[in-house]
């Protein structure tokens, strides 16, 4: 689960990270209101979205102009900056090409900038350890310092036995070419960075940029935060930071059954047991020059309305013009997955084709329920033949349907 940049700022700030005074706003009436309380000479109007690059990104009814992170010196600066965000659909480097609709603005005060760094803290799986990524280049897209210069990127991993340790934030300020009380702050906003990480169960907590000041103090001037979903149960108080306009939809409702679902942007709804068999599913698709519209296993223990919830999502996706059903019965049996296939379509309707591959537990009862439902489905011998069969029917080169006596 994702958070936006002001949420992640105030978790952080009681773990005792720097932050500056803030105010979120939601008109371009609040945003005047803040502005005023902040009483700085300056403050910054922050579009808040759950992707990066808003400061160099733009908006999409003015693709020339300012992006998403906008200075105001009075409080009717910060009302023309709150109009022209709110509403409006800001186009990052991470939002892809649609964007992302503006529905709250953060109006934080300005910062005296002398140096932009970048930190992180994730999980290194290959490590099975948290790490501490850092550079001096901060302030840009990690991606690209990454590419231009991969030595200026340090890491540091933490040993889970002893925890962050002084000396290791003391090593990285030196190398990060920090000095006098500017150490002595980067410890204190690795320990907030790093308690945080753990106490919350966080996937990711990355500052960019975390700023020296021109007087050698440090502030999180960025913030992102995400949390491991499988650990959110330990933490219901994170729960109401979920902001559910930035969710998929579709992932929302997999996730209220349990589903392991994950959309993506292509035409093909797949179903699948297991998560290798989906992956290279998923793989066949593309190599027959379509993209599945979402990763989706179905698992072993799965329930009759599990699945059918899980069909129920692709045949309500506008972006499926076709499904692949892959099954290899093991623990899931096929005669499940059809009495499954078969409510949900006659719930939603079946509108799209329909290509099945069943092999394995009960395949002959799921054949039968299949090819007595009356619906129409393209049945399949193996991987590569229901691939092919499903592009060819999304791209309408063929009408292989052959009712039900043939079905699967
Ligand atoms: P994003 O990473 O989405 O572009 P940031 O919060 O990192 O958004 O802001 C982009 C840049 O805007 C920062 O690198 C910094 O230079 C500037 N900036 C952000 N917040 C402030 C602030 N409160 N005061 C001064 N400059 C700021
Ligand atoms: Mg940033």
């Amino acid at each position: 689960m994702n958070i936006h940049e002001y949420q992640a700022k105030t978790l952080l700030k009681g773990f005792g990270m720097p932050v500056l005074d803030g105010r979120v706003a939601r008109s371009p009436d609040e945003a005047v209101t803040a502005a005023r309380a902040l009483r700085a000479p300056l403050v910054v109007v922050k579009a808040q979205i759950h992707a990066g690059g808003r400061g160099a990104g733009h908006f999409a009814d003015d693709p020339g102009g300012k992006g998403g992170v906008r200075l105001a010196r009075t409080p009717e600066e910060a009302e023309q900056a709150a109009s022209a965000m709110l509403d409006h659909t800001l186009v990052t480097r991470q939002t892809g090409p649609a964007g992302r609709i503006v529905r709250r603005l953060y109006v934080e005060a300005g910062c005296d900038i002398a140096r932009e760094l970048y930190l992180s803290l994730l999980v290194d799986r290959a490590d099975g350890r948290i790490v501490i990524v850092a550079s001096q280049d901060g302030g840009m897209a990690i991606e690209d310092v990454a590419a231009a210069a991969a030595e200026r990127i340090l890491k540091e991993p933490i040993d889970p036995a002893t925890g962050l340790s002084d000396y290791q934030a003391r090593n990285l300020a030196a190398r990060l070419d920090l000095h006098g009380k500017s150490i002595r702050a980067f410890t204190a906003v690795l320990r907030a960075a790093y308690d945080a990480f753990t106490a919350l169960d966080a996937a990711i907590v990355e500052i960019n940029p975390l700023v020296v000041t021109g007087t050698g103090e440090m502030v999180a001037l960025d913030a992102k935060m995400s949390f491991d979903d499988n650990a959110l149960f330990r933490h219901p108080e994170l729960e109401e930071l979920r902001d559910e306009n930035e969710e998929d939809p579709r992932e929302r409702e997999a996730a209220r059954h349990g589903l392991a679902y994950v959309g993506l942007d292509g035409t093909i709804g797949c179903m699948v047991n297991g998560a290798g068999l989906a992956m290279a599913t998923m793989d066949i698709i593309k190599m027959e020059g379509e993209e599945p519209a979402n990763f989706l296993d179905v698992g072993g223990g799965a329930t009759r309305e599990r699945v059918a919830a899980a069909f129920r999502i692709l045949l309500s996706d506008s972006k499926v013009r076709g499904i692949l059903v892959n099954i290899f019965g093991g623990i899931m049996r096929c005669d499940i997955i059809a009495e499954a296939i078969v409510a949900a379509s006659r719930d939603t309707g079946l509108h799209v084709p329909l290509v099945v591959r069943l092999a394995g537990t009960n395949v002959a009862q799921g054949r039968d329920i299949l090819s007595r439902s009356g619906l129409r489905i393209i049945p399949a011998e193996d991987l590569g033949d229901a691939a092919r069969k499903i592009v060819a029917a999304v791209r309408g080169e063929t009408t292989p349907a052959t009712g039900a006596e043939g079905a699967a």
